[in-house]
């Protein structure tokens, strides 16, 4: 048959028809699931709350745009602000559209202070934020950028630095700085953490120059690490993050949580979305958000992120060779190894365990966040299969 599909992916030619929990079925073949649809699926396929949740929602109304009062909507935003340090939500559809409103509105915030000069928004090496216009200049990789911009590949209204180089970030700021916008871990960048310090440095020169910190959660967040949000183990808050993956753990929504303060700014009129936020997107999303909410979920996700970790360093000693590092949090785990990721990846497929490659030679780790202990076990003996294979 002929392809009608633009070819922008490299896509995989296997062609699933059905789902449970961490498994994922052809016809006759079923391969385990660490993939979870890039950190999307967070309760795993066909989870039964989300099975309901949508089910029953369908059967009331899915639409009636945000020119009314939305009280599935309503319910989400208050349980998401209960658990987290927000105020005010706006919804959308994707990261990128959440990222593309966070800038929106960390410029709108300091234009409605009256400082109309800060527009520049500090971002990272390794970033990822969209594929939009303005987040590939958010984000560094040039190949995203190639041939889409006006000047050739430039980043403008961006200011990129080193991360976990404090000095550097400072030297960065000056009076267009609108906001510093991060991931607390880069995820497409290659599971890149920082140091527990450097937040809070980010976060008091943030206070002493008046710019916002800005968090771009879509991936990390939403229980990924084991925490709600993985900034919370840094003990620092940003003004603003965004959220989209997991959040509706399949069902495509994005959001922009920010403070009180942040959100005076954007008044009647200042941005919106035909979708955002409709009855069926927020009902899968409430589901998922009491789901990911309790602390017995929490401490499993922790508790299993730990075995997995400590099973793939001993694959480390193991295989030092081959293994540079073992990098993340909770579920949100990358194994650097010194061989091609995406022909690992593609020896693990063979295998049966899907997995995904990030940037900087890193394969990526990303069961559902309610993945079984012996399925954990089951990825670590095919890990070991591939490294076997490949030394
Ligand atoms: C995936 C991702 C995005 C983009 O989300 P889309 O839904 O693909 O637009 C933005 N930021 C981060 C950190 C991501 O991982």
């Amino acid at each position: 048959m002929k392809n009608y599909i633009l070819p922008t992916y490299k896509r995989i030619n296997i062609n699933f028809i059905s789902g449970k929990g961490s498994w994922l079925y052809t016809k006759k073949d079923k391969y385990l699931d660490f993939s979870s649809g890039i950190a999307v699926n967070c309760l795993g396929h066909a989870n039964k709350k989300l099975i309901d949740a949508l089910q029953h929602q369908s059967k009331k109304i899915w639409h009636t745009s945000n020119l009314f009062r939305i009280s599935e909507q309503e319910e989400l935003a208050k349980k998401l602000c209960e658990s987290s340090f927000a105020e005010k939500v706006f919804f959308c559809n994707s990261g990128a559209e959440a990222i593309e409103g966070l800038i929106k509105i960390v410029r709108r915030y300091h234009y409605y202070l009256g400082n109309y000069k800060r527009k520049n928004i500090i971002v990272f090496d390794n970033a990822f934020h969209g594929r939009t216009i303005t987040s590939i200049q958010a984000g560094s990789s040039e190949n995203h950028r190639l041939g889409f911009l006006a000047k050739n590949n430039c980043d403008c209204g961006f200011n990129r630095v080193k991360p976990n180089e404090i000095d550097l970030l400072e030297k960065k700021i000056n009076s267009t700085t609108a906001a510093i916008l991060i991931e607390p871990i880069q995820g497409e960048g290659g599971v890149n953490t920082f140091s527990l310090s450097y937040f809070k440095k980010i976060k008091k020169l943030c206070e002493k120059n008046n710019i916002l910190l800005a968090f771009d959660e879509v991936q990390s967040g939403i229980a990924r690490t084991g925490k709600l949000f993985s900034h919370q183990k840094y003990g620092v808050t940003p003004d603003i993050m965004c959220l989209a993956k997991g959040l509706g753990g399949g069902f495509p929504i994005g959001a922009i949580l920010m403070t009180e303060q942040v959100s005076k700014c954007m008044d009647f009129g200042s941005h919106g979305s035909t979708f955002g936020g409709n009855q069926l997107a927020c009902s899968v999303a409430l589901a998922v958000m009491k789901e990911v909410t309790k602390d017995s979920f929490l401490q499993r996700v922790q508790k299993n992120g730990d075995f997995f970790k400590e099973g793939i360093l001993k694959l480390k000693k193991k295989y030092s060779n081959l293994i540079k590092s073992i990098r993340g949090e909770g579920l949100l785990l990358g194994i650097e190894i010194r061989a091609s990721n995406e022909k690992f990846c593609t020896l693990a497929r063979e295998k049966k365990l899907l997995l995904v490659p990030a940037a900087n030679g890193v394969v990526r780790l990303l069961p559902p966040l309610n993945v079984k202990k012996n399925e954990v076990k089951l990825a670590i003996s095919i890990i070991e299969k591939c490294l076997k294979e490949m030394s």
